[in-house]
């Protein structure tokens, strides 16, 4: 493990930057800044410095504003480098320096977005407020201006674009057909959302809004349920539900995740409760009825391995232990391909793989995990 881990870093660390975009740069470093510290190599973290520079140069009004792959993506991860800073020594050169607040032109593009009436894609993770909340509560870390006040905006705008339902509330799915479906995933749906406003009311952000907000999505997602205790990706109107692939991003293993951040936060032993058991179920499936995942983490072994050692670091479930080992172990077998033709970032490519790896062995709390509304405490 130790081996494969330094053999990837060391091999990324060393692959031509060549054309590669401003996310997938960012979040190379965020990797390779990990993996420096825990393998105790200093090179690997002033590589780190240097693929971060290039990506604040790369990034530039083109790139959109994506958690994943755009804007936003990239001030996480110079906020997360910020927040989590490696131990340095004196002897060392920086490299280079930040000014006060180096994600400030982000913020106030983010800040406009939050106040724009019809944005496309309402209330998601990977393009949407959701997503821009994520980078807010990098921020907080590290007392940025506003980061409060904006988290609460987000709050606001997510209670506005809310639609009731039978159970509680859900939101509008941003793709094309969505007046058809409701979206229950992390990556783009309820569960997401839902992820989101348990952090914010831990936080106790604006709670007379996200702790009523949070009640009636969780009884929402939960009616979703299906008969064998797993959960549906999409729920559409007029047709009878299928269970989900598992991946973090949709099924099983994310709406896990949401409704035990929704149980903590709202000290509800109900969700709580109900997320262990579909955890628990979701730690027995095999690779057939997973939908044969791929090395990634995003719906791969490496999504799955970290997903399931969290939850069971949080619910302390045995199941949850041994399928995190089996999945670490798929993803260490599958081929990858090398690190100048795959793709970098944290989603889908080898930043997410890498670190997934280093939560594996290393003692340190994983508090990336953040950008994947996963979180260790
Ligand atoms: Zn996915």
């Amino acid at each position: 493990m130790e081996q494969a881990l330094e053999d990837l870093a060391v091999e990324l660390a060393n692959a031509d930057p060549g054309a590669r975009s401003a996310t997938e740069l960012a979040d190379a470093a965020v990797f390779l800044a990990h993996a420096g510290q825990h393998l105790a190599r200093p090179e690997l973290a002033t590589r780190s410095l240097e693929l971060a520079a290039m990506a604040v140069e790369r990034a530039d009004g083109h790139a959109g504003l994506g958690l994943y792959d755009g804007l936003v993506g990239v001030a996480w991860a110079i906020e997360h480098m910020l927040a989590h800073p490696q131990p340095r020594h004196d002897s060392e050169p920086r490299g280079w320096s930040w000014d006060d607040d180096p994600t400030e032109d982000v913020h106030d593009v983010v800040l406009f977005e939050t106040v724009d009436p019809e944005p496309r894609h309402a209330a998601e993770l990977a393009y949407g407020r959701v997503g821009h909340g994520v980078l807010e509560l990098e921020r907080l870390l590290l007392s940025r201006r506003d980061s409060r006040r904006l988290l609460a905006a987000i709050a606001d705008r997510l209670e506005g674009a809310a639609l009731s339902t039978t159970h509680g509330v859900t939101w509008r799915a941003a793709a094309s057909d969505a007046d058809h479906y409701e979206d229950l995933g992390l990556a783009h749906g309820s569960a997401g959302v839902i992820a989101f406003l348990a952090r914010l009311v831990r936080l106790g952000i604006a709670p007379h809004r996200t702790v009523p907000l949070l009640e009636r999505a969780t009884a929402q997602l939960s009616s979703h349920r299906l008969h064998d205790g797993g959960f549906p990706g999409r729920a559409y109107q007029g047709r009878p539900p299928v269970a989900s692939r598992l991946a973090w991003c949709y099924g099983d293993l994310g709406v896990a995740a949401a409704l035990w951040g929704a149980g903590t936060s709202l000290q509800r032993a109900e969700p709580s409760e109900l997320a262990v058991d579909v955890a628990v179920r979701a730690a027995a499936r095999d690779l057939a009825s997973a939908g044969e995942p791929d090395a990634g983490f995003c719906h791969g072994a490496a999504g799955l391995a970290f997903t399931f050692q969290l939850l069971h670091h949080l619910m302390r479930a045995e199941p949850l232990r041994d399928a995190a080992r089996r999945w670490l172990e798929h993803g260490l077998h599958l081929a990858r391909p090398p690190a100048d033709r795959a793709p970098w970032g944290m989603l889908e490519g080898l930043a997410g793989i890498g670190l997934a790896w280093v939560a594996a062995i290393s003692p340190r709390p994983p508090h990336w995990a953040s950008r994947f509304l996963l979180w260790p405490d």
